[in-house]
């Protein structure tokens, strides 16, 4: 089938990539130019384990082309994919879709036969309905353009195999055809037996922020008894274990610390609480914006705790940050909460050094006041604290006794607990983490 996806961030490019590997015929279209000159070069803009070879794989076949022009992609494509940021508007809570609507407005005029518009962007309920009524302005007398909603699910990290081996697919239609078209374009995917949910627009958009909404609840309510253990000298991750147990309760994304960031949950629930209120059911969903609150305050908590460690005052600390990016096996620093932290610790008077191993160059260009490398031992040297903020692996096979000669106070916050405690301790360390009791 031949395909257009529009945007080529990090859910695009992937989304571009893969459906290029299962055969179809796709042309990336973004209006960053430098993006596309890198993709269509066969560079990745950005760092997701899997995606270079089948950048590079998707190219050599011939499937996969990139450009910058619109009209492009009206005439090449039979299903146009839209995949552009829908980022948090400046005055409030509520998404900012004027990406999706340049990209309607900018395509709908140059279609000249029947096609299928394909949302895969996180949109407020009621997009669908709407972008449906302003496509209609827009096309030529005589076309059709439907638009159907296919949100994504992927996680930074894994993005290439949640896009080929995706837990479910859920599309939101209106049309038999729709649902045949897309039924026929996944099914190299859905023939491996994925569960494929059709079903009607505002379902399948309310099913992205749901899902969203229930994981950010269930790291916060984690979060939440971290801090009550905290209160009570009780131990979080022996009640995470426990509670786990349960299958009704699931031991997955229970694990306490610094909470969550990046380019999708915070925005996400603050977009459905939003949504709601303007639908006239804010109450139904203002727990969302308490879930955002504790997450926010595991932030504050971590530098309070820093703090405490090295005496009263980050004035003039040389402090250590392990990890930058919002998550590990990702480059993406957006909404980062350990750059959130490290940017706390500077504005306190702290001499900061952050290391990541693939994010320190987002994380400079997003905060240009902070130092931020990828030389852990450079990072680490004469510190008088170290704080473990992102938990990529490489962070676990530290050695805690050769870190130790190097910095000025084995001090440590495992802000993602996730070390192993008792190595850092044997080898001289004193280790305090979230929700845990310092032990006597
Ligand atoms: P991103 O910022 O990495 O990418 C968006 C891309 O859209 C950019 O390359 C930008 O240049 C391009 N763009 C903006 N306006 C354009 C226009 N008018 N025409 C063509 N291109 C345009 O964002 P992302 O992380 O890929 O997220 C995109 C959407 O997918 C968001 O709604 C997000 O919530 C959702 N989503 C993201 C993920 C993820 O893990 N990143 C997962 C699921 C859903």
């Amino acid at each position: 089938m031949r395909l257009t996806v529009i945007g080529t961030g990090y859910l695009g490019a992937v989304h571009a990539v893969c459906m290029a590997d299962i055969g179809h015929d796709v042309l990336g279209v973004d209006v960053d130019a430098e993006k596309i000159k890198a993709l269509a070069e066969g560079r990745a803009p950005f760092y997701e384990p899997g995606f270079d070879d089948l950048l590079t794989r998707a190219l050599a076949s011939g499937r996969l082309r990139f450009t910058t022009n619109l009209r492009d992609a009206a005439a090449h494509g039979e299903v146009h994919f839209l995949c552009v940021g829908t980022p948090q508007r400046k005055d409030g809570g509520a998404a900012d879709l004027h990406h999706v609507d340049a990209v309607v407005d900018g395509l709908a005029p140059h279609l000249t036969a029947r096609c299928l518009v394909v949302g895969k962007s996180t949109v407020p309920v009621g997009t669908t309905s709407r972008l449906t009524d302003r496509i209609a302005g827009l096309v030529p007398t005589g076309v059709r353009a439907e638009v159907a909603w296919n949100p994504e699910f992927l996680r930074e990290g894994f993005a290439i195999e949640d896009t080929l081996r995706p837990d479910r697919l859920v599309v939101g239609v209106t049309s038999p055809n729709a649902d045949a078209t897309l039924r026929s374009l996944y099914a190299p995917i859905l023939a491996a037996g994925v569960p494929y949910i059709s079903t009607d627009p505002n379902t399948a958009e309310l099913v992205k922020v749901a899902a969203n909404s229930f994981l950010a609840t269930k790291i916060s309510f984690i979060n939440a008894m971290a801090e009550v253990c905290d209160a009570a000298g009780a131990d979080v991750v022996t009640l995470a274990e426990a509670i786990g147990h349960d299958t009704r309760i699931g031991r997955r994304f229970l694990r306490a610390g610094l909470g969550f960031g990046g380019g999708c949950l915070p925005k996400d629930i603050r977009a459905f609480a939003a949504r709601a209120h303007e639908l006239g059911v804010g109450p139904a969903v203002a727990f969302l914006l308490q879930v955002d609150e504790i997450n926010q305050r595991q932030r504050t908590r971590t530098v309070a705790l820093a703090r405490r460690m090295v005496g009263g005052t980050l004035t003039g600390r040389r402090v250590a940050v392990l990890g930058a990016t919002f998550k590990p096996n990702s480059d993406d620093v957006r909404d980062s909460p350990a750059l959130a932290v490290a940017s706390s610790l500077h504005q306190e008077g702290a001499d900061v050094r952050v290391h990541d191993p693939v994010g320190a160059k987002n994380a400079r260009l997003a905060h240009p006041q902070l130092h931020c490398g990828s030389d852990l031992l450079a990072a680490c040297q004469g510190a008088d604290i170290v704080l473990h903020l992102t938990e990529w692996d490489q962070y676990g096979e530290v050695d805690p006794a050769e870190l130790a000669r190097v910095v000025d106070e084995p001090l440590l916050i495992d802000a993602r607990n996730a070390l192993p405690h008792d190595e850092w301790r044997a080898a001289g360390w004193t280790v305090r983490a979230l929700g845990r009791p310092t032990p006597s």
